[in-house]
């Protein structure tokens, strides 16, 4: 490996800016660092640059250490936006800068200045002043600085930002050729989606300081596994849908399963599709259609962009059609579904303003985040809807572009053992009170998979702590958490709890146990964690842990009801500015069948 970071975090008064970032880059590879402004991709340069140092965490360069290694002897290249060159020097005096310091023979810097400025196509430039070029031949300039001395690794930061679309263009492929010629690892940071797929072997997309995911652009854009990938690399519809044992259902409408992607259904429940506006068909009739009927709608917006069509279609939710609850929705309570077509399709069905449509969908590709909606529960309408305005949950629905539903169950209160009417979709959200346990367990006998609790001042985590109550929990809780802290800027722990007095022998047992939590965390849901062992009753433990301070979460994962009426039962009503999320997943329910009430 080129480059390997391992579990980098750099904080700033107290917060990470970068959480977590663990990412092998390959020798020669050019790798694209993506986010939107603020996620911490410079911070992150920077780190692999020396330029600033971490807090945690560790990088390697080319099977070297260099966390505690100076910028300059790090053998790394650096472009940045406004890289100012120096300005009373020529272009060749700036590229022989760095091999001056170094020492380098007059006869070799004069070579090597040379045959960068071919590299970069601005033979002959030596002697000009940088004020004599333009802004796209100074980065050429910075870019052959760069590389005089031979580094093995180049950093560029947003290195085309203050240039136009055509002169980006060009500098582009220059530094592709540059590159590949070169075959020098390369990070590049960029905010610009479209950059990012023109010039990477891989991306990595950064949102609050984490890294989400990372691969091929081909395959990120196809089948991401977050929906703020899904949502950055592109316009992306997100519909929630229910996987059944038959497949996968838009209200009453069933989705061809042959026609999608297959998926392992055991219970059914709701799940977050995305749908590109491009594999979205339009038709006349549901007959006329291709492709697998969704709903019915009406063309609300149309948009001539050249190439493309680009309309906003709306949804009809009528008895027959599909209950589609889209992004759209949840920011504006209505459901809007984003649709492109090329001119060919518009020639074979011309639509025009408030026309009806059917609408076929050629591909949707399901998340496999168990986090898909909430659902605010009250034992009144107004408990109910006060709950649904909390800060943190409508920050966490507004960040997973979903909905918040509201749901009375009178029940809540009267803790009868009434049996809720229709399962629970999504997570379940109730306050915090002293009925908190109670309903936590009625609300899980009725369908939920999690419930989230929510103080009323709890504000959004620093710190979420994680624990599982027996190995069954362990991957559905890692889950939910991998999930949560995507969208939340917190770091995250795993608290794993030996018995007081354990002897000797038996430690390395627990110690395994967390690198297996922490590794089983990276591989499948793509969360990088902390891992802290501890010694003691675990309910105690964990209390103590957010009694330590405010604005901490502890994500709880539970297989069966009767471990949160034990020690954890004090757990449920969380301390002041703390919320808890409880994540269940029976074992003793065969698939396919709801629980009911014992
Ligand atoms: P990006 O490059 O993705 O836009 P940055 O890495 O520049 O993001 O910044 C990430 C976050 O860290 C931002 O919220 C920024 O304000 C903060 N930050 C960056 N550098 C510093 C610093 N030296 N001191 C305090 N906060 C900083
Ligand atoms: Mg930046």
């Amino acid at each position: 490996m080129s480059i390997t970071l391992d579990q980098v975090t750099k904080r700033y008064q107290g917060s990470p800016v970068v959480n977590d970032v663990s990412l092998d880059v390959a020798e020669g590879e050019f790798f694209v660092l993506l986010g939107p402004s603020g996620s911490g991709k410079s911070t992150l340069l920077r780190a692999i640059a020396g330029l600033t140092g971490v807090d945690h965490g560790r990088i390697t360069l080319h099977g070297h250490d260099v966390t505690h290694v100076s910028a300059r002897q790090r053998g790394v290249g650096l472009v940045f936006q406004n890289y100012a060159l120096f300005k009373h020097m020529t272009v060749g005096d700036n590229i022989e800068f760095a091999l001056r310091v170094r020492r380098t023979k007059a006869a070799d810097r004069r070579a090597r200045r040379k045959e960068l400025l071919r590299l970069v196509a601005l033979e002959g430039m030596d002697d000009r002043l940088p004020t004599q070029l333009s802004g796209g031949q100074q980065q050429r300039v910075a870019v052959a600085r760069a590389l005089a001395h031979k580094p093995q690794v180049l950093l560029l930061d947003e290195p085309f930002g203050a240039l136009d679309a055509k002169i980006r263009e060009e500098l582009r492929r220059t530094i592709r050729q540059v590159q590949r010629e070169l075959n020098i690892t390369t990070v590049l940071v960029t905010h610009d989606q479209e950059e990012a797929f023109a010039m990477a072997d891989r991306i990595g997309v950064m949102n609050l300081g984490r890294l989400l995911e990372a691969g091929r652009p081909a395959e990120l854009y196809a089948t991401p596994a977050t929906r703020f990938v899904a949502t950055f690399l592109g316009a992306a519809n997100l519909l929630l849908a229910r996987q059944t044992a038959q497949g996968i259902r838009f209200g009453a409408t069933p989705v061809n399963v042959r026609a999608v992607e297959k998926f392992d259904g055991a219970r059914e429940h709701e799940v977050v599709a995305v749908l590109r506006p491009e594999e979205v068909e339009l038709a006349p009739t549901r007959d006329n259609l291709r492709t697998n009927y969704i709903a019915h709608g009406a063309v609300e917006e149309l948009v001539f962009t050249g190439a493309m069509e680009r309309m906003r279609v709306r949804l009809n939710n009528g008895a027959a059609g599909a209950q589609i609850a889209t992004a759209s929705e949840a920011a504006s309570g209505t459901a809007l579904l984003e649709v492109t077509r090329t001119q060919h399709e518009q020639r074979g069905f011309p639509v025009t303003l408030g026309q009806s449509v059917a609408i076929g969908v050629r591909r949707i590709h399901v998340l496999p985040t168990p986090l898909s909606s909430y659902t605010s529960c009250g034992s009144d309408a107004s408990a109910a809807e006060q709950l649904a305005q909390h800060a943190f949950l409508s920050e966490l629905a507004s960040r997973m572009k979903t909905r918040i539903a509201t749901r009375v169950e009178p029940a809540l209160a009267t803790m009868t053992s009434d049996i809720a009417t229709t399962p629970i979709s999504g997570v379940a959200v109730v306050g915090a009170s002293a009925n908190a346990a109670a309903q936590i367990r009625w609300l899980l006998r009725n369908g939920a998979g999690e419930v989230l609790v929510l103080p009323a001042d709890s504000t959004p985590p620093q710190r979420v702590l994680i624990h599982w109550a027996d190995d069954e929990s362990r991957r559905p809780t890692l889950a939910v958490a991998a999930s949560l802290l995507r969208h939340v800027p917190a770091e995250a722990v795993y608290i794993g709890i030996m018995p007081e007095g354990v002897s000797d022998m038996q430690r390395p047992a627990g110690v395994r146990t967390l690198l297996d939590a922490r590794s089983e965390a990276q591989a499948v849901h793509g969360l990088e964690m902390r891992t802290e062992l501890r010694f003691g009753v675990a309910a105690d433990e964990l209390r103590r842990q957010l009694q330590d301070a405010s604005d901490q979460m502890l994500i709880l994962g539970v297989s069966s009801l009767d471990q949160l009426s034990g020690d954890f039962s004090s757990l449920l009503v969380p301390p002041p500015g703390c919320s808890l999320m409880v994540v269940y997943r029976p074992t003793d329910t065969p698939a396919g069948e709801l629980r009911t009430a014992p």
